[in-house]
């Protein structure tokens, strides 16, 4: 089927691993030092992984891949267990554990926010 997906650029990778947490299906890994996606059927075409990518190596594309199946997906999340990220909230440095924290682009630049900051972002 056509439906959106993530693109990684291997030569913009650096292979930082700031995509992996946010991506709550497990699609992303590193192997070799670059990110890739071990099983298209496991990204859903969200994106929550675009916003904390330093080089803009993350893109959603539109193409032929098999479709996304959410049974996996809650399958490999099983496997891999509570992940909590260790970032903090770039204005008030809440954990995820204080507030959920959501990824972000401002200013040129990836960050992670927590929603009581977010709308003060949004809104000036
Ligand atoms: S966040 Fe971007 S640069 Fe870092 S590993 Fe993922 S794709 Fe590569």
């Amino acid at each position: 089927m056509k439906r959106t997906i993530v693109r990684i650029d291997e030569e913009l990778c650096n292979g930082c691993g700031k995509c992996v947490t946010p991506c709550a299906e497990g699609a992303i890994q590193l192997i070799a030092g670059k990110a890739k996606v071990i099983r298209e059927e496991l990204c859903d075409g969200a994106g929550f992984c675009l916003a904390v990518c330093p080089t803009g190596a993350l893109t959603l594309e539109e193409r032929e891949t098999d479709p996304f199946d959410p049974a996996l997906a809650r399958a490999e999340e099983e496997r891999r267990g509570k992940t909590i990220i260790k970032e903090t909230c770039r204005f008030c440095g809440k954990t995820e554990e204080d507030a959920p924290l959501i990824p972000i682009r401002t200013g040129g630049e990836s960050a992670w926010v927590c929603v009581r900051c977010l709308p003060g972002l949004i809104h000036g």
